[in-house]
């Protein structure tokens, strides 16, 4: 089972659809079973979603940074 470092680690991967299918199974069953990564993963695809309709960007670093650094600091605050 993938922890919730595990996960972001992959995100990027995970939302480009670049992740081997063995990976994504186990992201898959991560996201589905943890809320905290399913925010993450939801807010960051349709971030990602809206950009790509705008015009062709990367998502800025500053986006997936500041949604890692708030659930870090969810994880810690447990
Ligand atoms: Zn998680």
């Amino acid at each position: 089972m993938l922890t919730c470092k595990d996960f972001l680690g992959w995100l990027n991967e995970y939302l480009d659809q670049t992740a081997d299918p063995e990976t994504r199974k186990q992201l898959e069953a991560h996201v589905t079973a943890c809320p905290n990564c399913w925010v993450i993963y939801d807010t960051t695809q349709k971030t990602v979603q809206i950009y790509k309709g705008m015009e062709p960007q990367e998502l800025p670093p500053s986006v997936h940074e500041r949604l890692v650094e708030a659930l870090q600091k969810k994880l810690a605050s447990k």
